[in-house]
C-alpha cells in the first residue's frame, strides 16, 4: 500500500525524523489558512498524487504551464497556487500519459536548501535485509544514478539480529560528504527513519531529496512509504492513511473479494486458482497464439460470490473480448466454480466467448451445472485445448 507524501511524513515525524513544518488541503482557503498558520515569507504548495516526479510533471490543462510543486512568497498566491492544482490532472514520469487528479495539496515551510541528498531504505531480496541505498545525487531518480554513476551510490546492509547500529548511520553520513553537526544529525534522522520502517513494516522508504539546510539542519524535503500488505492488518493507523481513489479501481475491487488481480494488454480474459496455474494458463495462451487481458487467482478456497465477483472483474475490462475459466478442484470444488460462473454470466449479460476447463472435485457435476445452464459455454477438455478453443474464439469474433 501507498501513502500520500504528506501522510508519510506526519508517520516519519512521529519516530523522531526531521521534516519541515506543513498542513494538507483541500480548497484554495484551507490552503490558504494553512499558510496563514505556518507563517512565511516563504511557502511551498505541493500536489499530493500516488506518483513521484511532481516538480518535473505538468498539468494535463496546461501543458507549458509550471509543475506540481511550487515555490511561493505570498499568502494569496497560496491560494491561488492551490486553485491551479485541485482538480486538475497532473502528469509526471510516473502517472503515465492519462495523469492523476489532484484533489488535495500540502502547503509546506520554504526551506533554505544547501544540498540535496538521497536516502532510500528498502528489503533487499538478494540479501534478506533492509539495504540503505543513499547518494549525493538528491533530486534525481535514484534508477537514473545507479544506471549512470553507480559509484556514487552507497550502500548499507543492516543484520536483522543487531538492528540498526550507529556506524551504519555515520558510514551513510559519511559517503554522503555530511560534516560536524550534521553527522549527528544524520545519525538520529536515519536510526529513526529506519525504526519507522521496521516498526510500520514498511517495504519502501525514501527520501528525496533530503536535504542541508543553510542553518546546516537535516531535513526530509519529500518522502514516499510504501507498506507490506500482508502486514497491514496489525497497523490500523496506517489502514486509516488508504486513499482508495489513488488506487487502480480494478484492483480495488479485487483486493475487497481477496483476489489476486493484475491487469495486462491482452484480450484473453482469464480466472483461473493458484497463483502457478495462472501462469502456466498465461503462458499457454501466448503459445497460442493470443495474448491474456489479466492475471488472476481466485485463491484456493473460493465461494460463490468470489467467483462471481471475479468473473464481473475480469468482464469490466472492455479489452476483453474472450474469457478462458481454468480450475482445478482441489480445496476448490468445481460445481461451486461452474455456479459461480453461471450467476456471473447471466448478471452481466455474457457478451463474449467463455471457455471452460474444470477438473478435480465434483467436475461431473460442475460440468452438468454448465451443460445445463442454458448459456453457450464451451467445454474444454485440458489445459492445451482451453487454450486453442479460447484463441480460435477470440479470432473468429474479431473477424
Ligand atoms: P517530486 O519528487 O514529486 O518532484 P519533491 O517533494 O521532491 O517532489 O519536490 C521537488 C523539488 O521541490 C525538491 O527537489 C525541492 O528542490 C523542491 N522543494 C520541495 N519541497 C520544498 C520545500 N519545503 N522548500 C523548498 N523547496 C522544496
Ligand atoms: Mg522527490
Amino acid at each position: 500500500m501507498n501513502i500520500h507524501e504528506y501522510q508519510a511524513k506526519g508517520l516519519l515525524k512521529g519516530y523522531g525524523v526531521a521534516v519541515p513544518r506543513g498542513g494538507v488541503a483541500y480548497t484554495p482557503e484551507e490552503a490558504e489558512a494553512v499558510a496563514r498558520e505556518l507563517g512565511g515569507p516563504v511557502w511551498v504548495v505541493k500536489s499530493q498524487i500516488h506518483a513521484g516526479g511532481r516538480g518535473a510533471g505538468r498539468f494535463a490543462d496546461n501543458p507549458q504551464g509550471k509543475g506540481g510543486v511550487r515555490v511561493v512568497k505570498s499568502v494569496e498566491e497560496v491560494g491561488a497556487n492551490a486553485g491551479e492544482m485541485l482538480g486538475h490532472v497532473l502528469v509526471t514520469k510516473q502517472t503515465g500519459p492519462q495523469g492523476k487528479e489532484v484533489k488535495r495539496v500540502y502547503i509546506e515551510e520554504g526551506c533554505d536548501i544547501r544540498r540535496e541528498l538521497y536516502l532510500g531504505m528498502l528489503v533487499d531480496r538478494a540479501t534478506g535485509r533492509i539495504t540503505i541505498i543513499a547518494s549525493t545525487e538528491g533530486g534525481m531518480e535514484i534508477e537514473e544514478v545507479a544506471a549512470t554513476h553507480p559509484e556514487k551510490i552507497i550502500k548499507v546492509a543492516i543484520d536483522p539480529v543487531t538492528g540498526i547500529q550507529g556506524f551504519h548511520c555515520r558510514k551513510v553520513a559519511f559517503g554522503l560528504g555530511l560534516e560536524g553537526k550534521q553527522v549527528g544529525a544524520a545519525t538520529k534522522f536515519i536510526a529513526a527513519a529506519y525504526r519507522a520502517f521496521t516498526d510500520l513494516d514498511a517495504s519502501i522508504v525514501e527520501i528525496n531529496p533530503l536535504v542541508v539546510t543553510g542553518a546546516g539542519d537535516v531535513l526530509a524535503l519529500d518522502a514516499k512509504m510504501n507498506f507490506d500488505d500482508n502486514a497491514l492488518f496489525r497497523h490500523k493507523t496506517v489502514q486509516e492513511l488508504r486513499d482508495e481513489s489513488e488506487e487502480d479501481p480494478a484492483e480495488v475491487e479485487a483486493a475487497r473479494y481477496d483476489l489476486n488481480y493484475v491487469k495486462l494488454d491482452g484480450n484473453i480474459g482469464c480466472m483461473v486458482n493458484g497463483a502457478g496455474l495462472a501462469m502456466a494458463t498465461m503462458d499457454i495462451i501466448k503459445l497460442c497464439g493470443g495474448e491474456p487481458a489479466n492475471f488472476l487467482d481466485v485463491g484456493g478456497g473460493a465461494t460463490r460470490e468470489r467467483v462471481t465477483a471475479a468473473f464481473k472483474l475480469i468482464l469490466s475490462d472492455p479489452n476483453v473480448e474472450g474469457v478462458l475459466v481454468n480450475i482445478f478442484g482441489g480445496i476448490m470444488r468445481c460445481d461451486v466454480i461452474a455456479e459461480g460462473v453461471v450467476a456471473a454470466a447471466r448478471e452481466v449479460h455474457l457478451h463474449v466467448p467463455l471457455v471452460v476447463r474444470l477438473e478435480g472435485t465434483n467436475v461431473d457435476l460442475g460440468k452438468k451445472i454448465l451443460a445445463g445452464s442454458g448459456l453457450s459455454i464451451v467445454a474444454a477438455d485440458d489445459l492445451g485445448d482451453a487454450a486453442r478453443k479460447v484463441v480460435a474464439a477470440v479470432v473468429k469474433e474479431a473477424a
